[in-house]
């Protein structure tokens, strides 16, 4: 190791930095947010700099240039001016008067440096690539800071507001460990990272009104897994699904998706094909509170948004009037995803107002839908489910005034390598896909936005079965 890593208390303390632009700009604020009080010192300033003078009683412009007498007092110095010989220099005095220097852009002169921090207060973590790089030091804390929640000062502070009690509760250290490794990465936590401060205090109360037997209950966590992309999961669907004990999902949730879970946690598949339910919806909802009744955390992967035609606000219903705990996370539903990756914006100023998303599933050959008011002009009509239903879509939009020759567009595994568009209107669209069928799921989106797809398409991918692709081949819901 080159460099020592410390956290420095600087509250209060007097540092100097000298330099008026954007480096010292950003050096100052560094030392600011740690409380330091800050000696600045050049002849003229950037207008950010400038700002923050005018604002912050703790910085004390010296408006000049450096003269050997600022370093007197001070528990730092930094070096940030356009003069590599007055940088130099002043390194040179600090380094003799025993105060730490880091000096902008010249590591040689430095004998500290400051990190790329993510800043989760009172968690910090500092990434250093010593003077190597700078840029590989920032990527690396751009990946940190995708795998810290945003939660996790909210975590510590709570950790240290029970610490005391903790400490009183379990005499044997390795006690103390066991809980704080439970409640760390259990409900607690998990209460903490939505922000449901009140219900994380009173699950902490729990947790040590139990003691030595921690609570059983476990939780669900009804999770979006988006329309296929696995980039397109959320930070908190990737976390929960590393940490869940059991995984219920079907078939909507791509293989891709379905890997990226914990590798030993029990996979349990529901089913859910048209026409042929594995699993009644009923017996899902009993089995996810059951399971997290035993203790489990639960994982319910849903293909796209949970609350978008994906029967959460029915699976969760069973968990409230059971008391099992659950939180919702949203993801990416079908239509934003395919939307995108077909080049088509769902509203658009000349074109659509407003955008609606609609079930288009055949039941009894007729699909219950409000067609007079789909037909109104100015709007994007989404519908899911609606493969099957395809013919009668498109007699009742004409029927009710639609014109043949509105534009429609079919997109097929949306998201994913297998993505395929199929572009038309009302009175072509069926012929159109007579050769080459569809293959659920698929998404059809009615609207003259469909037409900017010929400027705006972007991702254009051609499905090769032969070549053995990844992604499976889902039915219609
Ligand atoms: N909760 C899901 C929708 C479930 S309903 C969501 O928010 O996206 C199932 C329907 O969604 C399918 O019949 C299909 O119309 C649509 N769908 C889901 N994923 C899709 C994808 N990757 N490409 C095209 N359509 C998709």
């Amino acid at each position: 190791m080159d460099l020592l890593p410390i956290f420095l208390d600087i509250k209060h303390e007097p540092c100097l930095v000298v330099g008026g632009g954007p480096i010292a700009l950003r050096k100052l604020d560094n030392l600011r947010r740690a409380g330091a009080r800050v000696r600045l010192v050049s002849p003229a300033l950037v207008p950010e700099l400038a700002r923050r003078v005018d604002e912050d009683m703790d910085i004390n412009w010296v408006q000049r240039r450096f003269e050997d007498e600022d370093l007197l007092d001070v528990r730092l110095a930094v070096a940030a001016t356009d003069d590599r010989q007055v940088n130099r220099h002043i390194a040179a005095l600090a380094k003799a008067a025993k105060v730490p220097v880091n000096v902008a852009d010249q590591p040689e002169d430095c004998n500290f440096i400051m990190p790329s921090v993510i800043d989760r207060s009172p968690v910090v973590v500092a990434v250093s690539t010593g003077t190597a790089s700078p840029v590989l030091a920032r990527m690396i804390r751009a990946r940190l800071e995708s795998l810290v929640p945003a939660g996790y000062g909210r975590l510590a502070e709570l950790c240290a507001r029970y610490r005391d009690r903790v400490k009183a509760r379990f005499e044997h250290q390795r006690d103390r460990r066991r809980f704080w490794d439970h409640v760390l990465q259990g409900g607690v936590a998990e209460r903490v990272f939505s922000g449901q401060m009140q219900e994380a205090d009173a699950a902490m109360e729990r947790e040590l009104a139990a003691g030595d037997n921690p609570s059983a209950l476990g939780e669900v966590y009804l999770v979006g897994a988006g329309p296929g992309d696995p980039d397109l999961l959320t930070f908190r669907a990737l976390r929960l699904m590393q940490q869940a004990d059991v995984v219920v999902y079907d078939r909507l949730v791509a293989k891709p998706i379905i890997d990226m879970v914990r590798r030993d946690a029990e996979h349990i598949y529901v089913g859910k094909e048209r026409n042929k339910h594995t699993m009644r919806q009923e017996e899902i909802n009993k089995l996810m509170a059951r399971l997290a009744k035993q203790g489990h955390r639960v994982l319910r992967l849903k293909g796209g948004d949970p609350f978008i035609f994906g029967r959460g606000g029915e699976e969760i219903d069973t968990l409230a009037a059971e008391g099992v705990p659950f939180q919702v996370v949203p993801g990416i539903t079908a239509a934003n995803g395919c939307a995108c990756y077909a080049g088509i914006p769902l509203t658009h100023r000349d074109f659509a107002q407003s955008v609606t998303f609609v079930t288009g599933h055949l039941k009894d050959n007729t699909i219950n839908l409000n067609w007079a008011q789909l037909a109104q002009p100015n709007q994007t009509i989404v519908f899911y489910m609606g493969l099957v239903g395809l013919p009668v879509i498109v007699d009742q939009l004409i029927a009710h005034g639609v014109s043949p020759d509105m534009p429609v567009a079919l997109v097929q595994q949306g998201t994913t390598h297998m993505q395929k568009v199929y572009a038309g209107t009302l009175a072509t669209i069926l012929s159109r896909i007579e050769e080459d069928p569809p293959e659920p799921p698929t998404l059809i989106i009615v609207g003259e936005v469909v037409t900017l797809r010929e400027k705006l398409d972007w991702f254009t991918t051609i499905p090769d079965r032969e070549q053995g692709a990844t992604t499976p081949v889902l039915p219609e819901d």
